[in-house]
């Protein structure tokens, strides 16, 4: 504690103002006007940047740091995924913006784990407001920048508002324990603190909900936080930004630090290394987890991680096909296949094997329509970047070398740029890629599988074990196959299972805690025990 009243003396880092409500005209960053729609068959038609008519206050291109709009020396481009039109540019933060944010977050958590945990909940919740007066413009940013269709986006903006309903619940239910230990003149209290600072390195697929997922829970518990949003989608942190702002949440609670890829390496070292920094909560790749792992180590930082999934969908021959074919739709197609949580390979028992390929095949081609985000009918909007749309291209071609069938799909999609063609292929095998490693993309894999033993092992010969879905109307087997998969979640006759009331999290090399429900808040909190002698 004797740190924090030092530092709360130290002069606040020099910060470019700007009052909430009001748009700043950016120095280094800026928003591209929507040019206007590109014509011709290899293009996706219609809207090409950040809509007309969505609140320009929300439009934000800085940096927030300590309550304040903060410019960076050098800007980074973000592109439309759909098009590859330039949507805006925005400021590029280092080293020195990222050591400001976490000196404001560390100044501000002197005070902020002061304030009453009904104060935070009401702040909390005065956020979740804002959030749904502003759902549809928040929702076309997302799609803007992700590429997501409107109504994904939507609901992303649902769901992530939620976490910011359901923390501002939480924030007034945090309770210690009392213990009598053996010793009869003696009481032992547990008290929950906050940790302190909290870096938040996000992904871009689900831009907004993601953050409020963690943000929520660290605040809700007396934490302050410093967000490195994903590079693709950085628009919806600073509108979540704004919005904090307005609902009044104090500064330095919440900052936001964007930087371009080539400076993700640097502000990810300093925020996970600073000393003043508590706690790392990260969703994204397992590659990049490990390597904020190490960072962790050396001050033994706590540790949140949400890392890749390869998700099993198994289809038993008791299921109910037609459940287990609208599972399959939505736990695979959401996003267009780009969550962690997105079923990556389909085993499905033989004797149903032949009808269910079939069905799904059906359903993909008659409910699947790839398009731009904003386009009405569109249900699978382009992959995030080219680097996406190589990967599921890679996967496709390494199983139809070794012996695939294509039985929809499996290529890149004629609108160009980064779609691609929602794919099913059979006749797969566990020594092909997609068998192997999370494509994170429109691809279902189906391999072929004799007995429940077969497809458990299957389910889990891999090192990673984030969701896994299984169909099935036999009630013991239910039970087994539930409790055996290596798994964090599991879905029983269900393909879509987030909610914020129920703990998200993996096991395996896909991740360290838990987020949401009423575990979500834990990884926010130290446990401190008082022992009280001399009764
Ligand atoms: P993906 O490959 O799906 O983009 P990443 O794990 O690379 O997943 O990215 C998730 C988040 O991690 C993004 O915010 C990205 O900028 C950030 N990131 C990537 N590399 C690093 C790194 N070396 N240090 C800190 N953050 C990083």
């Amino acid at each position: 504690m004797a740190a924090c009243f030092r530092l709360r003396s130290c002069r606040a880092p020099r910060l470019a103002s700007a009052p909430s409500g009001r748009s700043l005209r950016p120095r280094a960053g800026g928003l591209a006007p929507a040019p206007r729609p590109a014509l011709g068959p290899a293009q996706p038609r219609g809207y090409a940047g950040i809509p007309a008519g969505v609140s320009a206050a929300l439009l934000r291109t800085d940096g927030f740091v300590g309550g304040r709009w903060l410019p960076a020396a050098a800007a980074f481009p973000v592109h439309d995924p759909a098009s590859g039109a330039e949507l805006g540019r925005v400021a590029d933060c280092g080293v020195p913006e990222a050591r400001a944010a976490v000196r404001a977050a560390y100044e501000a958590f002197c005070t902020w784990k002061e304030v009453s945990a009904k104060e935070r909940s009401s702040l909390l919740r005065k956020w979740y407001d804002l959030m749904m007066q502003n759902k549809d413009d928040l929702a076309k940013i997302i799609t803007a920048e992700s590429g997501k269709p409107l109504k994904e986006a939507q609901g992303e903006i649902l769901y992530s508002a939620f976490f910011l309903e359901w923390f501002s619940e939480e924030a007034r239910r945090i309770y210690g324990d009392i213990i009598y230990p053996p010793a009869k003149d003696r009481r032992a209290l547990v008290l929950k603190q906050p940790l302190g600072v909290a870096a938040v390195i996000t992904p871009w697929n689900f831009p907004s909900a993601m953050i409020t997922r963690k943000v929520g829970a660290a605040l809700a518990a007396g934490c302050t936080v410093v967000v490195k949003p994903a590079e693709d989608t950085p628009f919806s942190a600073l509108a979540l930004a704004e919005l904090a702002n307005q609902a009044g949440i104090p500064p330095g609670v919440y900052n936001v630090v964007p930087c371009s890829q080539q400076k993700a390496k640097e502000v990810g070292e300093v925020l996970c290394t600073d000393p003043l920094v508590s706690k790392i909560s990260f969703t994204g790749s397992t590659a990049t987890g490990k390597i904020l792992l190490h960072h962790a180590a050396n001050s033994v930082k706590r540790v949140s991680m949400e890392l890749g999934g390869h998700a099993p969908f198994i289809v038993f021959d008791s299921a109910n096909m037609d459940q287990a074919v609208a599972g399959a739709m939505a736990s695979k197609f959401r996003n267009s296949g780009q969550t962690c949580v997105c079923s990556n390979r389909f085993l499905v028992q033989k004797g149903i094997h032949d009808s269910f390929v079939k069905k799904f095949a059906e359903a993909i081609k008659t409910n699947l329509h790839v398009g731009n985000g904003f386009e009405e009918k569109t249900t699978q909007g382009p992959l995030i970047n080219k680097k996406a749309v190589e990967k599921v291209e890679k996967h496709v071609s390494d199983a139809v070398s070794k012996g695939a069938t294509v039985v929809t799909g499996g290529k890149r999609h004629q609108l160009g740029h980064n779609f691609f063609e929602p794919t099913l292929l059979s006749n797969v095998s566990r020594d092909m890629l997609c068998s192997q490693e999370e494509t994170f993309g429109p691809l279902a894999p189906v391999i072929k599988f004799n007995t429940e033993e077969e497809a458990v092992a299957i389910a889990n010969a891999t090192d990673v074990g984030l969701a896994g879905y299984f169909y099935s109307q036999d009630p013991a087997q239910i039970w087994r196959v539930a409790e055996k998969l290596e798994v964090g979640m599991v879905g029983v006759n269900e393909g879509l299972i987030s909610s914020v009331e129920c703990p998200f999290g993996g096991v395996k090399q896909s991740g360290l805690g838990r987020e949401g429900s009423k575990y979500g808040i834990d990884e926010y909190l130290e446990v401190k025990y008082v022992c009280f002698g001399g009764l």
